[in-house]
């Protein structure tokens, strides 16, 4: 099964990261109940496949990196400052 950006985590695990063309595929892990981050270079065209499911505890949470983004909604929020 695969999922898209902005769908929710099922499973606290290490997921692999299928990217468009632009970069091999890789792993991150990532938490349940967030939301799957999106390619700063393919967008959403990037797909994540869990690869083993780990213990919250084991879960380092997500941060930004050099290829992944934290999902945002296209919405932009009401009181964004800049
Ligand atoms: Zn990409």
């Amino acid at each position: 099964m695969r999922f898209i950006p902005g769908d929710a985590v099922p499973t606290s695990g290490v997921y692999r990261v299928e990217h468009d063309s632009h970069r091999l595929m890789h792993e991150a892990a990532l938490l349940a109940d967030t939301l799957f981050p999106r390619c700063k270079q393919c967008k959403d065209a990037v797909r994540f496949q869990l690869v083993r499911a780990v213990m919250d505890s084991q879960v380092l949470p997500f941060h930004a990196h050099a290829f992944l983004e934290d999902f945002t909604d296209p919405k932009p929020p009401l009181a964004a400052t800049g």
